[in-house]
């Protein structure tokens, strides 16, 4: 089974090794999007990057931090926190997509990237975020993540190297939130114009899947960048996807495979969505954290409703496999 994969990031370079190795002939359209400026890799998430790429040293003297500075809804502590600072473009590097091989018929697609062929992008909140990048006036900052709520929004600053630190703002421009902030703002200087704004809610995309399609990675589900675990999730995603399609390849059950997958990344939003609405539950107590709390409850009912009506999965990963999952007499 030939299996098209359109996309440049991290789930696209997964879905890819994993169905080389799986056997599966491969062939990868980067789809090309303005690069992620920062990436920071908690220990758990390059732990299973190296596994999965089967890399035991990858970026292992790449800048690390240590500890998080967190001020947040009043509360303040630093916390042990480590993980390893790099660009997107470094990642890629790391990570290179096999090379294509697009000639002949494609049996399925993987969509790792953004226009999927049908359905709608569900979003639960209503705010963005804007990169930019910033001077830390402490270089003992330099190995420290610091993140930030303030009464529109919160700020998360990561160091970059050299001096120099990524400041993401999320709910407000970025001058608008450093005005209120008390962790965050004495340390850093502005050094460049802020990104144009992305999108910061957690987002579903339904349907995710078609008969000879699935869509994987940011593609499918989005999370909100207040859990830092973007990147992981993308990989855990096309673990998914990948065993799917090997599943389908090998003879299974397309649709119940297919269902499977979907059923699956909606219970991780719900998942998601709950654990974000704790957070903003406690960061401020304004109209704009009740708001976005408000509308991630709504969500986390949504999919709540959404999982009771589909059926209860069917197969459970040993491994990287899918296999069926024993029926409860
Ligand atoms: C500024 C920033 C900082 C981040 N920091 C972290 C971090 O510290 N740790 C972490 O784990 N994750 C982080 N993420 C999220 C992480 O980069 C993504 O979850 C991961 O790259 C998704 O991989 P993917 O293969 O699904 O990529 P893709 O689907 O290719 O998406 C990669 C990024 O590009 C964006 N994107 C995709 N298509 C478009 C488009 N058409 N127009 C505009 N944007 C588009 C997505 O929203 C996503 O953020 C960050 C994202 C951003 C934007």
């Amino acid at each position: 089974m030939a299996v098209a994969i359109r996309g440049a990031g991290i789930a696209a370079r997964a879905c890819a090794h994993l169905l080389a190795n799986a056997g599966l002939p491969v062939s990868v359209d980067p789809v090309a999007r303005a690069p992620v400026p920062t990436i920071m890799l908690g220990d758990p998430a390059l732990a299973l990057i190296r596994d999965i790429f089967g890399q035991p040293g990858l970026f292992a003297d790449f800048p690390r931090v240590s500890r998080r500075l967190v001020d947040w809804g009043g509360r303040t502590a630093t916390v042990p926190h480590g993980g390893v600072l790099l660009s997107e473009g470094q990642l890629q590097a790391a990570l290179p997509a096999p090379a294509s091989s697009p000639e002949g018929a494609v049996d399925f697609t993987i969509h790792a990237a953004s226009s999927v062929p049908a359905g709608t992008m569900h979003v639960f909140g209503d705010r963005h975020a804007m990169a930019a990048r910033v001077m830390l006036r402490d270089p003992a900052s330099a190995r420290e993540a610091r993140i930030e709520a303030v009464a529109d929004g919160w700020l998360y600053l990561v160091p970059a190297g050299e001096g120099q630190g990524w400041l993401l703002g999320v709910g407000a421009p970025i001058d608008g939130l450093l005005g209120g902030s008390a962790l965050i703002a004495p340390g850093v200087d502005a050094v460049g114009a802020a990104s144009t704004p992305f999108p910061a809610a957690p987002r579903l995309h339904l349907p995710m899947t078609g008969a000879d399609w699935l869509a994987c990675g940011t593609a499918a589900i989005g999370f909100d960048p207040l859990c830092g675990d973007g990147a992981a999730q993308s990989v855990r995603e096309a673990i998914l996807a990948s065993a799917v399609v090997a599943a389908i390849a090998e003879g299974g059950d397309r649709a119940a495979l297919l269902s499977h997958y979907q059923s699956m990344l909606i219970a991780t939003m719900r998942r998601h969505l709950l654990l974000c609405a704790q957070f903003y539950a406690d960061g401020g107590s304004g109209d704009w954290w009740r708001g976005q709390h408000d509308a991630l409850m709504e969500g986390h009912r949504w999919c709540t409703g959404l999982l009771a009506m589909l059926p209860e999965p069917r197969f459970l990963l040993d491994g990287l496999r899918l296999v069926p999952r024993p029926v409860a007499a």
